[in-house]
């Protein structure tokens, strides 16, 4: 499954860094064009961390659109379905400006 090597490789960010600090809340944004599941995701997460000192913290999914440029006439638009096409003309090349973004935003750690 792909949700669960991106929460394989994410408890090594999350662990580097929280630096031995407990970890409450993990928040992430992922864009739309990664097709992930934000309540797979949250599965996962919680099955590799269940027996590591990381169990039990929250993952905050934060989902930001698609959203593209077409190179022919500069408009902008947000993608609702995952075509990658100018609304205005039709044919031409479209960049990806926004929907591919998979980060760890922030951590809450508990209070000391
Ligand atoms: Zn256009």
């Amino acid at each position: 499954m792909h949700e669960l090597s991106i929460c394989s490789s994410m408890i090594g960010i999350v662990r580097k860094h929280a630096a031995g600090r407990e970890v409450r809340t993990v928040n992430i944004r992922i864009g739309a064009m990664r097709q992930i599941v934000p309540d797979t995701l949250a599965y996962c997460w919680s099955l590799v961390t269940e027996s590591s000192e990381l169990a039990g913290t929250e993952l905050q999914v934060e989902r930001i659109p698609a959203k593209i440029r077409c190179t022919g006439c500069g408009r902008e638009q947000v993608l609702d379905a995952l075509a990658m096409a100018c609304e205005s003309c039709p044919g031409c090349t479209v960049d990806l400006i926004e929907g591919d973004e998979f980060l760890i935003t922030s951590l809450e750690l508990a209070e000391v």
